[in-house]
């Protein structure tokens, strides 16, 4: 036998990186729970599915699986540029904003460089900084966990950071800011600074209310199909930036990380303008169905502008307990991980049938956990 230290190591910086899970899935909680399936309300998954001219497309492709996908995506790119008015070379198609992430930590932040972000905003950026060897610094939200753009200018100037992330709307507080606080906050930035825009639920907001289609020099702009679209599981997204930004993902990116279902997928779903705005208007009412349910409660909530909901529990260890107590009742939610909405509980919006069953279980596991706080 050789002796461990003689074994393969990965090198030094990897080494360093702290284990971390992203974020436990579904899956394992139900294993940790002992069934078979959970009232899955905690990753911001679409409930209603993908559009069913999505899924034909889909269905069809499946047979071409023997096929590398299109490693440059041009037929999807093509209907992109034609709805964002752009070049078809300001945009770039990859699995999803996660894996863009990825491409835009490697590429503009040095090993050692700050990026700056909300703190409590959502988290993956931060695992791709801490493999890459960058790292987070923190600007503070508002009362309701939202952005601040003057705490965001503060942070880079004391931390020289040439990257900005801003997820807007923001997962997980579901606040919003519009186009003019954007236009705002790139202006307060330094020229080389890069204002990350993660629009992951972009398409539940008034498109009037966005950030014009304009494409900036110093601004990049993400968007999925993961979350109104119906297809996290399809893995594909895309950003908008300038035809240099996206060139220099071009070196760096996985050539065939997109498959050929997803792509032909993404552009049937394009197609159904109809399918979404019904998406978009059940995922209102069942939004408006939470903040009714927090206030029966008498529980606060956020204004959201997304899939989900906050629900105010009490503390942070309440709203932990609520997490657990849900999940023993075989509900998935999650919640934010920092203050000042670290007493909440995030949950995503469900069909009618799952609304209401999670208002049920939502009494029940209260009960618990106020029971639990009195004794
Ligand atoms: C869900 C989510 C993502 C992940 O999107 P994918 O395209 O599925 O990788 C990115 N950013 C935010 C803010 C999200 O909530």
């Amino acid at each position: 036998m050789s002796s461990p230290s003689r074994l393969p190591q990965p090198t030094a910086q990897v080494a360093a990186i702290p284990p971390m899970t992203p974020f436990v899935a579904p899956e394992e909680l139900a294993r940790r729970v002992g069934r078979s399936e959970l009232l899955r309300l905690g990753a911001n998954e679409s409930a209603f599915g993908p559009s069913p001219r999505a899924i034909g497309a889909m269905r069809e492709a499946v047979s071409l699986t023997s096929w590398y996908g299109d490693p440059e995506s041009l037929q999807l790119r093509a209907a992109l540029a034609a709805r964002h008015d752009c070049a078809v070379e300001e945009i770039v198609v990859a699995s999803g904003i996660d894996d863009l992430m990825g491409l835009i930590v490697r590429a503009f932040c040095a090993p050692g460089a700050a990026c700056v972000a909300t703190r409590g905003t959502y988290p993956t950026l931060f695992y791709h900084l801490n493999a890459f060897g960058g790292r987070a610094e923190f600007a503070d939200p508002n009362e309701a966990g939202g952005i601040v753009p003057e705490n965001i200018a503060a942070a880079v100037r004391r931390s020289g950071a040439k990257l900005v992330y801003v997820a807007n709307p923001d997962n997980p507080s579901g606040a919003f800011v519009d186009r003019a606080t954007l236009a705002a906050l790139r202006e307060a930035l330094p020229d080389d600074v890069l204002l990350f825009l993660d629009e992951a639920y972009a398409d539940f907001v008034p498109r009037d209310e966005l950030p014009p289609d304009v494409i900036d020099p110093r601004t990049i702009r993400t968007r999925t199909f993961s979350k109104a679209y119906g297809m996290a599981g399809a893995r594909i997204g895309y950003a908008l930036a300038s035809a240099d930004v996206i060139a220099t993902f071009q070196k760096l990116r996985l050539h065939f990380g997109v498959n050929r279902t997803a792509q032909l997928g993404a552009l049937a779903a394009l197609d159904d303008a109809a399918f979404l705005r019904g998406v978009i208007a059940e995922v209102e009412r069942g939004r408006d169905e939470y903040h009714a349910l927090a206030a029966h409660h008498g529980l606060p909530s956020l204004r959201s502008w997304t899939n989900f909901v906050c629900i105010g529990i009490g503390t942070r260890a309440e709203a932990e307990a609520m997490v657990g107590a849900l999940l023993e009742l075989g509900v998935f939610v999650r919640k934010p991980w920092a203050p000042p909405i670290d007493g909440y509980v995030r949950v995503t919006v469900g069909t009618a049938g799952e609304r209401a069953a999670f208002a049920e279980r939502f009494a029940e596991a209260l009960d618990r956990v106020r029971e639990k706080a009195a004794t």
